[in-house]
């Protein structure tokens, strides 16, 4: 059934106005075809939040028609650059207007604190205003040719594409997925993960409010394994954009190549915190707090792994486990409240089995290393913030992307043995150094294989810089120009206009 294709979520009071989402196929709101469903819950409460339509194989090959038949035949790849980028612009001021509804959203499906949705989601409208503007200036070259030949290349939009996200940034990541392709002229099927899909459905209806015309975003909601997987192998599918688990991205590469698909892969990581003894001591503590515990450590570029100058260790570390214990957990509507839930019971008992086996291998938890159970959020999933001590290279909880609230500390004493240690990961997404000389700092940026360095910053990602990995943390980079060519074909356009026909052949 078809129903009308934007409504907000919440009503005037806050109280959520839909208790049902149905998947975005050709810019219509349908019911699978099957009719299944399942539920979406609020990981804070344990609370049944929304039923959802569960896309299966034959929803998705309506969408890739209505994606393709979008792309072959319809107009949005042909307007004007300029009309595109008013598009995504409008997109950006629908969002706004409705930021308190998508903050609701985003806090009630991710158990995520009000304040990191908030910046999430206005980082999510800067990416549609970053890509409205980018794509304006996005243009191909002339190339230096003999005489008599003329040469440009002609920037083309790669086709359809399946983007596939994960739950730990529901909003943000689907807009830096939309924005790029979008801006490009690409059609494009959007998978959420199945633990958060409401914002990204929202978004997909705002940006039909907007003038997206139909088929040019499609969203189904549904399972990694049938939906995700049917997508990845489709012929018609021009490009794979995914970020998720190294294991799934390897998966997933593996089937790509069976049609030659462009993909670009977001994956996990394990991302180093060097704390030299030079640091300025009150900055390094607050950004590595930062840096681990945002989004309660549920963030691909989380630094789970620190490395303490030796000389400053005790100090350090005593500030460093006393600003832990302080942060706040609880309801993630309070303003208050520094770290919300974790997303599910089955992730809470992965992180928790990861602590255990530290403690089983001889480390020291230094505070937390335990569920918490909440007054009044007993169902929820919730985890103390994790300091882990007296590590040893080996154990698992130094080499494996946790994605929880836990970190890992160790010692060192020589810059040149910390380097070769940041590096001893097959990981390589981001990473931080703490340090007050400049030299030191340019030097070791330039040695740690990781596709972002902080520079006494707790921040790692802002519309227009490159975001992405090295190593088994994936390839290509999002959110910045170059994004763009991700989505585009360069085409060299080679024309002869010497005044002689040429006749190589000579006959
Ligand atoms: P996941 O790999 O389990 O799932 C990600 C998405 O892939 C989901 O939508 C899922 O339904 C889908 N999927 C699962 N199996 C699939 C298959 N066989 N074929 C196609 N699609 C499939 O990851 P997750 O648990 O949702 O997210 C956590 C992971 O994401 C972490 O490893 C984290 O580091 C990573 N991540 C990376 C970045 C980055 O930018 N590098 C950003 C956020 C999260």
């Amino acid at each position: 059934m078809e129903k009308t294709i934007t409504s907000e979520a919440i009503t005037e009071t806050g109280e959520m106005k839909r208790k049902h989402y149905d998947m975005v196929i050709n810019g219509k709101r349908v019911a699978g075809a099957a009719g299944d469903t399942f539920e979406t819950f609020n990981p804070a409460t344990g609370e049944v939040l929304a039923t959802i339509a569960l896309a299966q194989e034959n929803d998705a090959e309506k969408a890739v028609q209505a994606a393709r038949d979008a792309f072959d035949h319809g107009k949005w790849r042909k307007y004007p650059v300029g009309k595109r980028s008013r598009v995504l612009n409008r997109i950006a001021e629908i969002m706004r207007q409705r930021f308190k509804e998508l903050v609701k959203m985003e806090v009630l499906n991710s158990g995520k604190s009000v304040g990191a949705a908030q910046v999430q989601i206005n980082q999510a409208i800067e990416d549609f205003e970053f890509y409205a503007g980018a794509i304006v200036g996005h243009r191909g070259k002339v190339n230096n040719m003999p005489y008599g030949f003329f040469n440009y290349t002609h920037k083309e939009p790669v086709g359809v594409c399946a983007q596939i996200i994960p739950w730990n940034y529901p909003i943000m990541m689907a807009a830096w997925k939309i924005a790029p392709a979008i801006a490009a002229g690409c059609s494009v099927i959007i998978k959420p993960a199945s633990l958060t899909p409401i914002t990204a459905i929202l978004l997909n209806e705002i940006c039909h409010e907007a003038g997206v015309p139909e088929g040019v975003v499609n969203t189904l909601p549904g399972s990694g394994a049938v939906v995700g997987d049917y997508l990845v192998k489709h012929e018609a599918i021009n490009k794979v954009a995914f970020t998720g688990s190294t294991p799934t991205g390897k998966d997933i590469m593996e089937k790509a190549s069976k049609t030659l698909k462009r993909i670009t892969l977001e994956l996990g990581g394990k991302s180093p915190n060097i704390v030299f003894e030079d640091a300025d001591m009150d900055a390094a503590v607050a950004g590595s707090l930062f840096g681990i515990f945002f989004n309660t450590g549920q963030s691909c570029e989380a630094r789970s792994r620190m490395f303490v100058h030796e000389s400053i260790y005790e100090t350090f570390m005593e500030q460093f486990i006393a600003k832990t214990e302080k942060l706040q957990l609880g309801d993630p509507f309070d303003k208050t409240t520094h770290l919300g839930s974790i997303i599910s019971k089955e992730q809470l008992e992965i992180i928790d089995g990861y602590v255990q086996s530290a403690r089983e291998a001889g480390a020291t938890i230094a505070t937390g290393g335990k569920k918490l159970h909440l007054e009044g959020l007993e169902n929820g999933h919730w985890y103390a913030p994790t300091v882990i001590t007296d590590v040893t290279p080996d154990m698992k909880v130094v080499q494996e992307e946790i994605f929880g609230p836990v970190v890992v500390v160790e010692k060192f004493t020589d810059e040149k043995d910390v380097i070769q240690r940041a590096n001893d990961t097959t990981y390589g997404l981001g990473s931080a150094i703490w340090t007050t000389d400049q030299g030191r700092a340019t030097r070791v940026a330039h040695q740690i294989q990781a596709g972002i360095v902080m520079v006494n910053s707790p921040f790692s990602a802002f519309p227009g810089t490159p975001f992405g990995g090295y190593k088994q943390s994936g390839f290509g980079r999002e959110l910045c120009v170059e994004t763009l060519d991700l989505y585009m074909e360069d085409k060299s356009v080679l024309a002869y206009y010497g005044a002689k026909p040429i006749n190589p052949f000579g006959v």
